[in-house]
Parts: structure tokens; sequence; C-alpha cells
């Protein structure tokens, strides 16, 4: 498929074939590869500034995969890169503890209501795992409810009906994940409060966690019906249960203080990732004190990491968050999130093309569909993933980077100008074009 179009360049080609001898599918995380939009080379990255990504081969695209969500600032910020360089001249990592894991921490504690207490990770996917296990310790019962379509890294008890890279490869579970490890994993269905319903009317009191994408952004973007998260909530108080939001994708990009202060529902625990380490691998988990202190040292739930607190994932984060917590990145995004949105659907219109957006925040998701509203698993799925498909390469083609599956959340920073939309948009004008041919 790949060489039909003009992009990837020959140097993203040959960097493939060669990637493709020492590595599995010759990319480090499935959801980079092309697979979901025809296969062939993805684009390979030399430097990105800004709203703007530059691949090997020299091409410029408007970037809005933003490293699959942390860039909210826009890559390669200058406060964030100065806080980088400067930590890292003064060593890489201890293995005691540092000032700027205090400093991190407070601030997540300040931002987020929830939060009392955070105990920093490596990844999302470290955040989810420990998420579960601390609810499990604490609640002393062993099942968990999870949605179809969410996903959660690629946790052995969360990778049952997940989204985003298993969706986009079809696969359901995944061989290597033991039967016995999924069994206490419910899986209901996202915005239908009945089908939790049903689990807790069969296993209630066994159940440790709900744990849920407060936006789901794994199955394209999907945000909570109305009732639907404070319907999570009374469901979990009635039971005993704790409220987990996942928050590694939303945490302050759906609103500064975190998809729980947009939605004004209040989870238990908090899994972080993404934004909370400005572009450098770091998770965090948080909650009250009363929770927290479950975990090792204080409380008897094992968890730890040699390079947890990173020093300068630590400073990345703290550099990002102290630009986001006045609120003045998402006053900046807004504007430009309703332009994009308008002018992209303003642009279907004209070549005929079924299609909409829906988001949160700076998030939102594409959909070529004739539904006004998609708010269910199946009915993305039912969407037109071919459209999906030719629009990805019209828009690469034309200076877009797009995540490389219908099944991905599209992520807008400030750094998104009116330059970058305009491009954007001229470049969909096409895109639609080649759609409706
Ligand atoms: N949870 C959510 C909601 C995510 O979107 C992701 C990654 O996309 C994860 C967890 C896993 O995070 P990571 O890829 O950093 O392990």
């Amino acid at each position: 498929m790949s060489s039909q179009h003009a992009r990837p360049g020959p140097r993203s080609i040959e960097l493939f074939d060669r990637a493709r001898r020492f590595t599995p599918g010759g990319v480090n995380s499935p959801a980079r590869a092309f697979n979901g939009v025809g296969g062939g080379a993805p684009v390979f990255i030399d430097r990105a500034r800004g709203a703007w990504i530059t691949d090997v081969d020299g091409n410029e695209y408007v970037d809005y995969v933003g490293s699959f969500g942390p860039m909210i600032l826009g890559h390669a910020d200058p406060a964030v890169v100065e806080a980088v360089q400067k930590q890292a001249a003064k060593g890489l990592s201890f293995g005691a503890p540092t000032g700027l894991e205090v400093e991190l921490a407070e601030l997540i504690s300040t931002m987020v209501d929830s939060i009392e207490s955070v105990r920093m990770v490596n990844s999302g996917t470290e955040a989810a795992m420990t998420a579960i296990r601390l609810a499990r310790g604490h609640t002393g019962r062993n099942k968990i409810v999870k949605f179809a379509g969410n996903y959660h890294g690629h946790v052995d008890a969360l990778l049952v009906n997940a989204g985003s890279g298993p969706l986009t490869l079809g696969i359901p579970g995944s061989p290597g994940v033991p039967a016995s490890v999924v069994e206490d994993t419910l899986v209901a269905t996202y915005n239908d409060l009945e089908s939790v319903k049903t689990a807790f009317a069969e296993h209630g009191d066994e159940i440790a966690a709900i744990m849920v994408e407060p936006v789901a952004g794994n199955m394209n973007c999907v945000p909570p019906v109305d009732g639907f998260l404070e319907g999570l909530r009374e469901i979990c108080d009635a039971h005993g249960t704790l409220l987990i939001f996942d928050e590694v994708m939303t945490g302050f990009r759906v609103h500064p203080n975190c998809a729980q202060a947009y939605f004004g529902v209040t989870p238990d625990v908090t899994a972080l990732g993404k934004i909370v380490g400005g572009g450098m691998p770091v998770g965090a988990v948080g909650g009250p004190a009363s929770v927290m202190e479950t975990l090792a040292p204080s409380g008897p739930v094992y968890q730890a990491g040699t390079l947890s607190g990173h020093p300068l994932g630590m400073a990345a984060g703290i550099a990002t968050l102290e630009q986001i917590r006045d609120g003045s990145v998402h006053a900046a995004i807004e504007p430009k999130m309703t332009a994009l949105r308008d002018g992209l659907a303003a642009r279907a219109r004209q070549h005929g093309v079924p299609f909409m957006t829906q988001g949160a925040g700076a998030m939102f998701g594409m959909f070529f569909t004739e539904a006004e509203r998609v708010t269910r698993f199946d009915e993305v799925a039912a969407c037109d993933l071919d459209a999906f498909t030719r629009f990805f390469h019209g828009m690469l083609d034309n200076g877009v980077y797009l995540a490389p599956a219908a099944f991905e959340a599209a992520f807008v920073s400030r750094a998104h100008d009116e330059e970058a939309i305009e491009a954007t948009l001229a470049a969909a004008d096409k895109a639609f074009a080649a759609v409706a041919a």
C-alpha cells in the first residue's frame, strides 16, 4: 500500500527494512506500525519542534500524534528541554530519593483534587498494573471490571478486549496471557451502566475495582455519556469497590486538573502517564493517603522500580505541569480545537464524505460515519475504516501526521498555531477528495 504513496520516503523505507531484521515488526510499539492503514514502512522521525515533526527524508508534517499524548506544549518546548539538560548535567539517576520527586508529587496533588499521595513509575502500563494491585491489596478482593475497547497498557490482567494496538491488530486477548490470569477480569460495555450492574449483580462483593478511561481514547475518542461516570461512582460506593480512573491519556489533557475535574466525578485511584512525564518515560499512581499507604514500604502491597522517579522524567514533568497549572495552555488550545474540528467537518461536507469529530479538551477523534455521535465500541467498529485509511494516506502525502489507525485519538498542542491549522485543513481538502473519489 505504501508504495502507491509519496510518503514515507526512501530513507524511512530503508530504515524499516533494517529495523525488521533487528526488531519484531520493525517497531518498538505496535501502535507505530502502519499495519492498520494498509501496511508498509512507517515514517521514521528525525526531529520535531512545536506542532511540526520532520522525517528522516526531510518531509515536514503537522503532528497530531504528539508522542501519543505527552506533547501538549508542542515538541521541544524550551522550558522542558532546558530543565532536562540542566538535570542531565547533574547526573542521570541515583537510586536514592531526590527533591524533584517531591516537587512533582506536590504539584500533582495540588492540581488533582482526588490525589493526596503519589507513587512514581516508568510508564502508563506500570501505573495501571500498580493501580489494580493496590485496589486488590486494599480491598482484599480479586475481581476487576474493565470496558471493551478501553486500553490500560499491556498489563496481563487487563489485556482483554483492549483498545489501541490490540484492536488494530484484531487481537481480543493475547497469546502468552494464561486464562487463569484473566479469570478475575470482567468485561463490561463502555457507556452502558446496565452491563456494569449485571457484573455487580453476580459478583458485587468480590469486585476490587472498576477501571475506566474517563474519555475512551483507545477506541478512537469516545467521551462518556451523561451519567455514566457518575453511575460508576454510585455503584462503587454501594459495593465498597474502588473506582480507578485510567487518566494516562486524559490526565492534564482533557482539563488542567484532569478529566475528573472536567466531569466532576472523583475516583479513588488515578493512573497517570504521558503528560505527567513531559515526553519522558514516567507514570504515576495517586489517590487518598488512606489507600496509597497500602503500598510498600508503608503497607504490604509490594511495588518498586530501579529507575522510578527518574530525575530527567521528573524535571520534564515539573516543567510541563508548571505551565499547565494556571489553565492558560488549555485556554489557548480551545479555540484552535474548535477551528480545526469545524474546518475538518466543513471540508468533509464539501466533498460529500460522511464524517464527524467528537472529543474533550485537547483530544478528539475523527469518524467516517453518518452518525451524529458515537458512544459505544460497536458503533466505533461500524465506521468506515477503509475511508480512514484513504484519508490517512491523503493527509500524510500532504504533510499531516495522524496516528496510523482508526482507533487512536488525535492530540492538539499549544503549539498548533494558525499556520499549522491552515496547513492541516488544506491537506484535508485533498484527503477528503481522495476519500470521495
Ligand atoms: N492507559 C491508557 C489510557 C493509555 O492510553 C495507555 C497508552 O496509550 C496506557 C495506559 C499505557 O501506557 P504506556 O504505553 O505508557 O505503557
